[in-house]
């Protein structure tokens, strides 16, 4: 019997629709949840689903991917090596505030008497639209319809059609539309790590602020990261009904408000333009200029136009990137079917809002729908999200990638610190210096390097990038090999074989432990990748190769170092289990007492000191079932299966980056019921709040690992020998089929699965080899091809 409650069937109250998530009622009780998922994003500017009307909110978030604030961090004892400066995001101006009166009566949506609402994210056309009609107390009816969206094409851009209309009456309207910057932030729950870190005083500082006509800038500096930003809005009033418009703005605040005598049943139509530029190099006057000019384009162009341009993008990336599920009895309004398309829709959409313009950074955790981890980057790109950006739009994955190369000099001095040879990425960063303030469960988790490696890997398999392998990937390679060199050692005790020890895994409820199977595995895989990249070009690309030994001080005797501690390494192996231990010590630790473990007492970490946790038999989430999913060639079906047999009932999934690789590997092992369980508590991580903590930002890991459950799980996908392959299983619902498009060296196929069939088809390109379990097929555009699998469950 397993201990949580994760194979329970998640579910939430939105209707079951294809291409929107709509809530129906407003409900105060959901206000914070429903800023996250409603939460509009391009991966350089994000903000949360707010109502326009400057509240109520609970965490009224507006971020830019990047742009933060240094803090010293305070330890109660100081040691060696500590990192000892902290970066969080920080909110910005918030710059979408539209505010209605009525007769001077403030719309408030919680006193308001509403005869009908509706809102919705609308992943069609990246919009959120809502729809009101009010009741004033005065018995008129005003209705309100805006739609807002954060511009794909021009990333920073952001923009609000905002229309009143009077249905039985006329009314004194005044609509003030505003920004505002350094408003309070939201309460933080300072037991919880996970949460950000609230900031005393003002974060944003005062450069300049004008106004011309109806348009106001704003422009701020932080302190200590010297970041400046600038956010400008403006207005645009079409309405046939007479009014006065007044403008008004201090260093913090702007407003332009338009007092209009509002006719019965004719159109008021205001549309804002929001515009925001961040720098660390240019000046507040340019960076103002830089607003001006985008801004001229927009309001040039219009709202229409930016719609337009909006659902272009988005079908774009929809035809790259939509894994499709169909009921095969065609019952098209049957929810389970229905539901399940929503929330694929829903997980790819937010991985887009997290990560398609972010052009020089990384992705937040919560991508930018909240301010939880403090805006920080983690492994969580690299191992979850990579894997959908490479197969669906290569180009993100490689600014992602480039993102990494950045931070090599970071890196290399953080190596340098800790007296490490080579370089040593950062566990959780946003400027690319090590953030972590807990180095056990941070610092600690040295797999990152080899993660980030992986990803490089794939991406240049799958896309063919081999100039990006020869310019930035084989300099990561060296630095970190080095690393790895460097911090192994070969153990007398365990026969001369190369060990690691004093490292964390994924698993950050086993912390600080000796040979982790988990980074050795993923270490050996490094080691072994930088030898071949630097054996080929040394032999074959002599020219590169001399750049390469130019950059980086490169001996020909460190790559037989590497080869030799690659060969060597340590991959712990218990006879009697016949499974991969966890680490040295993790079979003789005590079991956790389950069985007393109150239901409400998970996520662990929030009820039991770390040391308790570290000496017992726990998991927070996907360890060496996370290592046998990324390297499936190294283990055979049974193996697989008996390690998730052992690691199930043992891992708490308090981490959401758990449940997904868990469905992928009960997927792969024909545990069919386990990987529909675990997957539908990943698809709908977000949706039905499977983790209670929605409210401070989407699971933007879990999102991608849905993703890999629904393609290397169900779909049967794998690519670990450098060649697409497919074993497929079946679509997660019996009568459902599965569809899915890859762009595979520049060309794209589809995948369809279905109960007694898969069928390959080529839809761009001119002609791919891959293979259907152990036999090639032969795709081109003509040709599609339709096998009955011999090895499903
Ligand atoms: C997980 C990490 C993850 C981080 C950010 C933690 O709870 O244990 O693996 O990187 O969240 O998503």
């Amino acid at each position: 019997m397993l201990h949580h409650e994760r194979l329970r069937p998640p579910s939430h109250d939105y209707p079951a629709d294809e291409w929107n998530v709509i809530e129906k009622r407003f409900n105060p009780e959901f206000l914070a949840q429903l800023e996250t998922m409603m939460a509009l994003g391009n991966g350089y500017l994000g903000m949360r689903g707010c109502p326009e009307e400057g509240g109520p909110n609970a965490e009224n978030s507006t971020l830019i991917n990047g742009f933060y604030e240094t803090h010293p961090i305070v330890y109660g004892e100081e040691a060696y090596g500590f990192a000892k400066t902290g970066q969080t995001i920080c909110n910005v101006t918030d710059s979408k505030i539209i505010k209605l009166f009525v007769d001077d009566e403030p719309f408030w949506l919680p006193d308001a008497n509403l005869l009908r609402y509706d809102r919705r994210l609308n992943m069609q056309s990246g919009t959120l639209d809502r729809e009101i009609l009010w009741e004033t107390p005065a018995g008129k009816q005003v209705l309100i319809r805006s739609r807002r969206l954060v511009s794909f094409v021009d990333r920073h851009v952001a923009a609000i059609f905002y229309s009143v209309r009077l249905l039985n009456a006329e009314a004194h309207v005044v609509i003030s539309s505003e920004m505002g910057a350094n408003e309070p932030s939201a309460a933080i729950d300072r037991n919880d790590p996970r949460q950000t870190r609230a900031f005393s005083g003002r974060v944003l500082h005062h450069r300049t602020s004008y106004s011309n006509d109806r348009r106001i800038v704003l422009c701020h500096t932080t302190e200590k990261s010297h970041l400046t930003l600038v956010c400008a809005t403006d207005a645009v009033l079409e309405t046939s009904c007479p009014h006065t418009c007044k403008v008004v703005h201090t260093e913090d605040f702007g407003q332009v408000a338009f007092t209009i005598e509002a006719r019965r049943d004719r159109p008021i139509q205001l549309t804002k333009y929001m515009v925001y530029h961040t720098s660390q190099t240019a000046s507040p006057e340019e960076l103002c200029g830089r607003g001006e000019w985008t801004m001229d384009r927009v309001t040039t162009q219009g709202f229409q136009q930016l719609l337009v341009a909006q659902e272009h993008y988005l079908n774009d990336f929809w035809r790259r990137s939509d894994v499709r599920v169909r009921d095969i009895r065609e019952d098209r309004t049957k929810r389970s079917t229905l539901e399940i398309q929503q929330a694929i829709r829903f997980n790819l959409f937010h991985i887009l809002q997290a990560s398609a313009r972010a052009e020089g950074t990384g992705v937040p955790a919560k991508g930018l729908t909240g301010q939880a981890y403090e805006g920080h980057y983690f492994w969580d790109t690299e191992i979850y999200l990579l894997p959908f950006l490479i197969y669906t739009s290569p180009r993100i994955a490689r600014n992602l990638l480039m993102f990494r190369y950045k931070m090599l000099p970071q890196a290399r001095a953080r190596a340098k610190e800790l007296g490490h040879r080579g370089a040593m990425f950062p566990w959780r960063t946003i400027g690319g210096e090590e953030a972590s303030a807990y180095y056990a469960a941070g610092t600690a988790q040295y797999h990152i390097n080899a993660d980030i490696m992986y990803a490089l890997r794939k991406y240049v398999q799958a896309t063919g990038d081999e100039p990006f392998l020869r310019e930035c990937g084989a300099e990561m390679l060296v630095e970190t090999a080095r690393l790895w060199l460097d911090l192994g050692f070969y153990s007398k005790t365990k026969s001369g074989k190369f060990c690691i020890n004093g490292v964390t895994g994924p698993d950050e409820y086993n912390a600080v432990v000796n040979n982790n199977a988990y980074t050795n595995l993923m270490a050996r895989e490094n080691l072994r990748y930088a030898c071949e990249t630097v054996e080929f070009l040394r032999t074959k690309e002599p020219e590169t190769y001399a750049a390469l030994v130019h950059k980086t001080g490169l001996e020909p005797s460190e790559v037989d170092a590497w080869l030799r501690a690659a060969e060597n390494m340590y991959v712990p192996y218990d006879e009697t289990l016949k499974i991969v231990p966890q680490d040295d010590g993790f079979l003789d630790e005590e079991p956790w007492d389950f069985k007393n473990t109150p239901p409400d007492h998970y996520p662990l970490l929030l009820f039991y000191h770390p040391l308790d946790i570290y000496r017992k038999q726990v998991i927070k989430q996907a360890d060496v079932i996370l290592a046998i999913f990324l390297l499936g060639d190294l283990f055979s079906l049974k193996e697989k299966k008996r390690n998730f047999e052992f690691y199930d009932p043992f891992t708490t999934g308090d981490s959401s980056l758990s449940s997904c690789v868990e469905a992928i590997i009960a997927a792969q092992t024909g545990d069919i019921d386990k990987a529909i369980r675990y997957g539908m508590a990943a698809l709908l991580m977000d949706l039905a709040d499977v983790g209670g903590n929605v409210k401070d930002g989407c699971h933007i890991a879990s999102m991608g690992g849905t993703w890999m459950m629904l393609t290397y799980g169900f779909g049967g996908m794998r690519d670990n020998d450098g060649m697409l392959s497919f074993w497929p299983r079946r679509a997660p619902e019996d009568n459902a089929i599965l569809r899915f498009p890859l762009t595979y060296r520049g060309q794209m196929l589809e995948i369809e699965l279905a109960r007694n069939e898969v069928q390959y088809a080529l839809r761009e390109g001119e002609g791919l080899v891959i293979r259907h379990e152990t036999e090639d097929v032969s795709l081109t555009r003509e040709n599609p091809v339709a096998i009955r699998p011999v090895s499903r469950s």
